[in-house]
């Protein structure tokens, strides 16, 4: 079988060898610091609007928002979650506010990322703990939306998001119910990959080697997946950075 790696780029190998999926491959790929990269400062104003919320509309001592948002996040899998099961919150207002971000001020066209995923012969789906509107509106600063056959948002996950098992189930129906083997998750939380793992889909980390599971190959740049996921049956395509 084919070796997608480049040897000696990453620390360890992976586990397991793309090379077969291609053809009938799916990939579901994170938005928040996966498409973009995470110190851009989407993330860092989307949890600033977070505490806000929590501490102007829920009231929420502001001494105590920090640790309770770590706490909930590590609890729920996103802070929402952990909110609407520890006290009232409108979840569509929630969204909308945490969400209201200048985009355009930290992220720009991306035509080589574009590039890259459209030469996959693959269905791709965002699949998000952020809801449809703010994926819809990052997809369109970077010049991505018409790349993706859909978007799963946290929304439609509910009562669950990433990592619970249950929202990878539904991740699949979504998509029509493709085999997990033959889906690709690609994610910056090692924690959602080991959740993915676990449901039999591939998974490959978008971040630093050391955090990824052993079962994962990491690539610090989401446009750098064909040193990992061959494009076209084996062969990398070259070229593909000019
Ligand atoms: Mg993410």
């Amino acid at each position: 079988m084919g070796h997608a790696l480049r040897t000696g780029f990453f620390e360890k190998p992976p586990a397991f060898d793309y090379t077969g999926l291609m053809g009938e491959l799916t990939l579901f790929i994170d938005l928040d610091d996966t498409l973009y990269p995470a110190d851009s400062g989407v993330w860092q104003d989307i949890r600033n609007r977070i505490d806000l919320y929590m501490r102007d509309v829920l009231g929420i001592p502001a001494a105590e928002v920090n640790a309770l948002r770590q706490d909930l996040f590590a609890r729920y899998g996103t802070t929402l979650r952990g909110l609407e099961a520890s006290m009232q919150v409108d979840t569509a207002d929630y969204l909308r506010f945490v969400h209201d971000v200048p985009l355009s001020r930290y992220l720009t066209p991306n035509p080589e990322l574009r590039q890259i995923l459209s030469g996959y012969p693959a269905r791709k789906f965002i699949f998000t703990n952020g809801d449809r509107l703010h994926a819809l509106r990052v997809l369109e600063v970077l010049e991505l939306s018409d790349i993706f056959d859909g978007i799963i948002d946290i929304t439609m996950l509910s009562p669950y998001c990433k990592p619970m098992p249950e929202a990878f189930d539904m991740a699949l129906k979504f998509a029509g119910n493709p085999q997990a083997q033959q889906c690709v998750f690609i994610d910056d939380a090692p924690r959602n990959l080991i959740a993915a793992h676990s449901r039999q889909f591939q998974t490959i980390l978008v971040g630093p080697a050391d955090l990824a599971p052993p079962f994962a190959p990491a690539i610090p740049r989401l446009a750098d997946l064909p040193r990992v996921l061959p494009v076209n049956r084996g062969q990398i395509v070259e070229g593909l950075h000019e």
